[in-house]
């Protein structure tokens, strides 16, 4: 990893990192780069390794879309991460594709993103010499296709929180074409039959996947009997406060209908399934 790092430190702009190459190859191929040396991750020791340790499942970040899908330890620890990468393009894509290609890449329509800044996610980050840094999710990216990276940083791993007892995740994205237009994931915990925390995060019409604060907050408190409306509200609270990708007259309203109803789904299903348990 170290040398990795140097080599692209010792390059510069002319050089990448190159796991899959699902996102960078078609970027090459389309003429959008003067890259002149690929860096390849994908046979660096340990880099797509999985692991839990003190309540933390650690996925490596070179780990590909299929490995995570069968990997036992993902499926018992982040079984919501198991449904996404299944779901992630189609089997050609997931067999080469990365979850550090995925982050990186910074690309809005985005299942992975979505889904991991509502689990509190924080990439494991390796630059040259011994320069490391942890980073939550949300502060990975700075806008659409734009990492807080350095040139010469990796994506070491993605950390995930164990999820706490009475919660339960729901992920759910439209899809026209090839990537999704919207992704939705909303994490509900129960207590006694009550909701008691929620996180709502609307990614792919948005720049970056974000929190919805106000959408959180009508999901909080809600019980078997009010969850119809509330989700309702939720779905309401998010069409007004998400930031949109493309708010212009044609397509704004659209994408803001989009939100309410694939959030207040999502919500409904998140709640369902954490009232049972
Ligand atoms: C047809 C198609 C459909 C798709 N559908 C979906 C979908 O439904 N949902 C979805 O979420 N995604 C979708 N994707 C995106 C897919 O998930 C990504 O293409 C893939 O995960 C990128 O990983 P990669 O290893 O191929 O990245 P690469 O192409 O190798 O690299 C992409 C970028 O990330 C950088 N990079 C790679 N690894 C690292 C690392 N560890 N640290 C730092 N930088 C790194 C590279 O330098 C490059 O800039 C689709 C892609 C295609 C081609």
């Amino acid at each position: 990893m170290e040398e990795a790092a140097s080599l692209l430190h010792r390059f510069g702009d002319v050089a990448s990192f190159y796991a899959g190459g699902t996102e960078l190859l078609l970027v090459m191929k389309m003429g959008l780069t003067d890259l002149s040396h690929l860096v390849d991750l994908k046979r660096i020791d340990g880099l797509r390794s999985v692991s839990v340790s003190n309540g933390t499942l650690r996925i490596g970040g070179a780990a590909t879309h299929r490995e995570i899908e069968s990997n036992p330890l993902v499926m018992e620890y982040a079984p919501a991460m198991v449904s996404v990468a299944s779901r992630i393009a189609n089997a050609r894509v997931r067999a080469v594709g990365t979850l550090g290609g995925n982050l990186a890449f910074a690309d809005p329509a985005s299942d992975p993103a979505t889904l991991l800044t509502a689990l509190g996610a924080c990439v494991e980050v390796r630059g040259t010499g011994d320069s490391r840094r942890t980073l939550p999710l949300e502060d990975l990216w700075v806008g659409a296709y734009q990492t807080a990276l350095d040139h010469d940083e990796l994506i070491e791993a993605v950390t995930i929180p164990v999820l706490k007892p009475g919660t339960s995740v729901a992920h759910e994205r439209m899809k026209f074409q090839e990537r999704p237009a919207i992704t939705v994931t909303v994490s509900v915990t129960a207590v006694n039959g009550s909701i008691v925390d929620a996180r709502v995060v609307v990614g792919a019409v948005a720049p970056v996947p974000r929190r919805l604060a106000r959408a959180e907050y009508a999901l909080v408190g809600l019980v078997a009997e009010t969850t119809e409306a509330g989700v309702d509200l939720a779905g309401d609270a998010a069409a007004d406060g998400v930031q949109l990708l493309d708010d212009s007259d044609e397509a704004g309203p659209y994408n803001r209908q989009l939100t309410r109803i694939l959030v207040a789904r999502t919500a409904r299903q998140a709640i369902e399934s954490a009232l049972l348990v």
